[in-house]
């Protein structure tokens, strides 16, 4: 039998978004439902914002960056805001990880370690906010110049459904940390932690207008967004398809943007491999968030005289997994929606039938509710380097392996997607492991290790197809700063 935990979110309730430090429902009245996936069932309501809305938050944010304390605030007291905002994030950490985990259905240990590195972006950048500096730079005989890092004014963040949290604590610490203000554009299909932490920013004492929070499908709420005049900077994670939407609408205004779109990550493991460290790590890549991670390590290319030996070894892990409920703590919940597990089933059809090897599959947990979003995980192997299987993004528990012949040929093969945000390594050789670092195209690459838990210190974004810009690190404060030169001639 399923274990049912306790619900920490004790009341089932309608949410509402947040324009100009107020807690408001959409002028039209409308409201989303919000599903368990677990269940499919609804527990809560978010409201369903239009370019009403959207327009009141862009001009809330604009006229905090103008007018409001925000733009003269010195760094150091944004900082302490951002710190003041995780502090209350811990003081709230079990109601916010249970109440992701009912959100997206993720393990509620996953809920617990989101909240913990979601906090330590708020301590980062909360840190971090009075340590960017300028240059001054030698220049003609009787001037002196100088640079400042300055915001850009109104931010739209545009985040997706997987890790909420972190991905929106990513864009609130490095935003406002460089003193930006924010328009926030949740996923429809999992808004609540956004929500709730905007509610702890207007207790911790934030301006009014600094933070917004934006509810609403991405094609009404998002698209009115992305294509705002009044925005300035769009930051994005989600789908390619969606970045080039939003990029386009970017373009009409001649704003920048930073686009993280996701992978096909893939990890090498040569003969000379320690197995038993990576094994852990590599089914982790795959199976954390049910798969649903844009840095999912969705490709092992394995050397050939060890192929066999980690496929058997895999295929009995992959035997053992099991699917089942966020409150049950299983090794993966569900997919996010409906679509999403048709999606996946999709992918691991048409492989199937296409006669890719399938060397295991997981399981569903018996008692799992028939009426929630359940993909029980998927191992292929022998797979063609250009197999679709081989390029796209499933975005679900489905893991594919390879078998490559020398160090040039899985270099070639790491490289043969249109992605490149995360690769790993894995070697005992120490001349190789800097060489394979250095050819891998991809924004972060691990060496006998992945994914480095968090890591929010570490910069984060993709080669390629994966996007532009950087995430986390001090690299996102440039991104969400532009450097001004000021001139002084005193001769
Ligand atoms: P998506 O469309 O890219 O959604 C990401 C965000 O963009 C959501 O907030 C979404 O809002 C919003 N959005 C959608 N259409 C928009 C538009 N026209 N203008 C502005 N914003 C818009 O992703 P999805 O459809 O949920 O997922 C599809 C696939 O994308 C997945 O299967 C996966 O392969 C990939 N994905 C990647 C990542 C990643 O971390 N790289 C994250 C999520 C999904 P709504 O959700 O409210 O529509
Ligand atoms: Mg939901």
């Amino acid at each position: 039998m399923l274990q049912n935990l306790s619900r920490i979110v004790a009341q089932d309730k309608n949410f509402l978004g947040i324009i100009n430090g107020r807690r408001v429902a959409a002028t039209n009245g409308k409201t989303i439902p919000v599903v368990c996936p677990s269940d499919g069932l609804e527990f809560a309501t978010v409201p369903s914002y239009d370019a009403i809305d959207v327009d009141r938050a862009v001009d809330a944010a604009r006229q905090a960056f103008e007018e409001g304390p925000w733009s003269r605030m010195p760094a150091f007291e944004r900082g302490r805001l951002l710190t003041r905002l995780g502090l209350l994030i811990e003081k709230h950490g079990d109601e916010l990880a249970a109440l992701e985990a009912r959100d997206t259905g993720k393990p509620i240990r996953q809920g617990k370690a989101d909240v913990a590195a979601t906090i330590r972006y708020y301590e980062f950048y909360g840190g971090a906010a009075d340590k960017i500096h300028g240059d001054t730079i030698p220049f003609l005989d009787g001037y002196t110049a100088l640079t400042l890092r300055e915001p850009h004014g109104v931010v739209a963040g545009i985040t997706p459904w997987n890790y909420p949290m972190q991905i929106m604590a990513r864009v609130v610490g490095a935003a406002l940390a460089m003193g930006n203000t924010l328009v926030i554009k949740p996923a429809e299909d999992a808004s609540l932690s956004t929500i709730r932490i905007g509610e702890l920013a207007i207790e911790a004492g934030f301006p009014d207008g600094v933070l917004n929070i934006i509810t609403g499908y991405g094609s009404e709420a998002g698209a009115a967004l992305s294509a705002h005049p009044g925005v300035d900077y769009v930051t994005f994670t989600g789908s390619p398809a969606t970045g080039t939407a939003i990029q386009q609408a970017a373009a009409a205004h001649n704003r920048g943007v930073t686009m993280e779109l996701g992978g096909k990550s893939p990890q090498i493991v040569f003969a000379d491999a320690d197995i038993e460290k990576a094994f852990p790590v590599l089914v982790n890549a795959i199976i954390q968030n049910g798969g649903q991670t844009c840095s999912a390590g969705s490709r092992i290319l394995i050397e050939r005289p060890i192929y066999d030996k980690v496929a058997d070894a895999l295929g009995s892990r992959f035997r053992e997994l099991v699917a089942g409920p966020h409150d049950a703590d299983l090794d993966l919940g569900p997919m996010i929606n409906a679509a999403q597990k048709r999606r996946v089933e999709n992918y691991v059809t048409a492989a199937a039938e296409a006669g890719i090897e399938v060397i295991a599959r997981g399981s569903i947990h018996i008692d799992a509710p028939l009426t929630g979003f359940y993909v029980a995980p998927v191992l292929f192997g022998a797979v063609d380097p250009s197999a679709t299987l081989a390029q796209e993004e499933v975005f679900g528990p489905v893991l594919s392996l390879f078998a490559f012949e020398d160090e040039a040929d899985a270099i070639r093969m790491a490289n043969g997607t249109e992605y490149g945000l995360v690769a790993g390594v894995w070697t005992k050789d120490g001349a190789r492991q800097h060489r394979v670092a250095k050819r891998v195209r991809a924004g972060q690459v691990y060496v006998n290790a992945y994914g480095a838990g968090g890591g929010v210190e570490l910069p984060f974004g993709g080669f390629k197809r994966s996007g532009h810009g950087r995430e986390k690190g001090f690299e996102a404060l440039y991104d969400m700063s532009a450097t001004k030169t000021i001139v002084f001639r005193h001769d």
